[in-house]
């Protein structure tokens, strides 16, 4: 699933120089509006450069979808302590896959993004935190990064200002659980990469225990289309109290999985049917991950919804990381929770009993489930073990388990009913979500 199905219905902003040839270059960046947000962010106040961003509507697109804006706020400016500005590259929900594009494509409107967040804060340093599988975009990142040096971008005189930028990559080890702000924080200091207990939160006490602000790629790549065109445009692209577009994956059972960046509050339904070519197979639709792994599933006659935070929070599930997982009428609901289970279960951090017990035991109870060994009392078993679990660990991946697996239960129990008294599974030959 990559970036080579343009569809006329894409907003494109963060992906307007994607199909440019040598598109990673600074040459092509400069050319096409590059560092011109950047300059502008120059000549504003650092209170000023904060409004901008509030005024866009821009929230956190790393999954919480929290207010950027607001976030950049909390920092203490008078902190004698230095403050830093750390980049969340670390993208490893299953069904996301669009920060990748960001970097790989086009990496100075990330570190133009990064910049302007430091020049918010009074920031001197960032670091991006690339996760261990993304080895191949650490050179893409060096190579842009040693650009902007070279043209001045970033050093000690950022483009003439004479104000300090200094930037560097770091590569994780490849651990879902670092994805979590503290716990990403711990490993780029070195550590394992187990969260820490807030708070206080990363903008107080960040990297090296100083105010940070942490925010991930496509929030950052964001950030310069604010100041080239001003919040208020920003906004406008979205739905209220959610500017902006969102660079959305969409795959699963689609004709045409891919990227695409559209508005945020498009439609979903339309986004299955007029931007990936509708369910593959002309096969009916059964359920839709809207967010990425972590987010509760929704039946087809629950998909008819605008996709911002606040739209999807209200048919119960979450926005999450933009990957929208389509699953059509052949989809076994038991395998596909078993799958997504055995993928929490590996990377639990084994740091709290909840987390690290609850997910072993989803995983046997769904497999024993799945393989028709199941009995009627386990279905309520799996949902309370999942309910245990909930707001019971120290970072949201107890919670990630948890929440679709309670929704799959309670959303699809009558498969989970038809797998019972040893019947073997109804979609086995046809379900292509096996459990790998
Ligand atoms: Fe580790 Fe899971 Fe606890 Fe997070 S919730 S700290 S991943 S055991």
């Amino acid at each position: 699933m990559l970036y080579n199905q343009p569809n006329p219905l894409e907003v494109k902003v963060l992906s307007r120089r994607f199909t440019l040839p040598n598109s990673q270059s600074i040459e092509t960046y400069l050319a096409n509006d590059g560092y011109k947000a950047l300059e502008k962010a120059l000549g504003m106040t650092q209170d000023q450069i904060i409004d901008e961003v509030k005024a866009s509507g821009l929230r956190g697109r790393g999954g919480a979808g929290f207010p950027t804006g607001l976030k950049w706020s909390f920092v203490p400016r008078q902190s004698p302590k230095p403050k830093y500005i750390v980049v969340n590259a670390d993208e490893s929900e299953p069904g996301t896959c669009k920060d990748r594009l960001l970097i790989e494509y086009d990496p100075h409107q990330l570190i133009e993004g990064v910049i302007i967040a430091g020049q918010a804060v009074g920031a001197e340093q960032g670091y991006i935190y690339i996760r261990g599988e993304y080895r191949y975009l650490i050179d893409v990142m060096d190579r842009a990064i040693d650009e902007a040096y070279a043209r001045g971008v970033l050093g000690d005189n950022v483009m003439g200002s004479g104000r300090k930028f200094h930037l560097a990559s770091h590569s994780g080890a490849g651990a879902y659980e670092c994805g979590e702000e503290s716990a990403l924080l711990e490993s780029f200091e070195g550590k394992r990469g187990n969260p820490r207990i807030r708070p206080p939160f990363p903008a107080v006490a960040g990297c090296y225990q100083s105010p940070t602000i942490l925010n991930n790629v496509e929030t950052f790549c964001a950030v310069p289309a604010i100041f080239l065109n001003g919040g208020a445009y920003f906004a406008g692209l979205g739905s209220p109290k959610n500017g902006g577009t969102r660079l959305f994956c969409l795959s699963g059972h689609v004709n045409k999985p891919g990227v695409y960046e559209l508005p945020m509050g498009f439609n979903l339904m339309r986004m299955i049917n007029e931007v990936g070519g509708g369910v593959r197979g002309g096969k009916k639709l059964k359920a839709v991950i809207p967010g990425g792994s972590s987010c509760p599933v929704l039946k087809a006659d629950e998909c008819d919804i605008a996709m911002d935070y606040d739209s999807v929070a209200a048919a119960k599930s979450m926005l999450g990381s933009g990957g929208v997982v389509v699953m059509d009428e052949d989809t076994c609901m038991v395998n596909a929770a078993l799958r997504i289970m055995k993928f929490y279960a590996h990377e639990s951090c084994g740091w709290c009993i909840p987390c690290r017990e609850g997910t072993t035991w989803l995983k046997k109870l769904l497999t024993r489930f799945h393989e028709g060994m199941g009995q009627r009392s386990d279905i309520v078993l799996i949902g309370d073990l999942s309910k245990n679990m909930l707001g019971r660990t120290f970072c949201p991946l107890g919670d990630a388990a948890a929440m679709p697996t309670i929704a799959f239960v309670e959303k699809f129990k009558d498969e989970f009913e038809a797998h019972l008294d040893g019947k073997p599974c109804p979609y086995e030959k046809s379900n292509r979500m096996v459990a790998a």
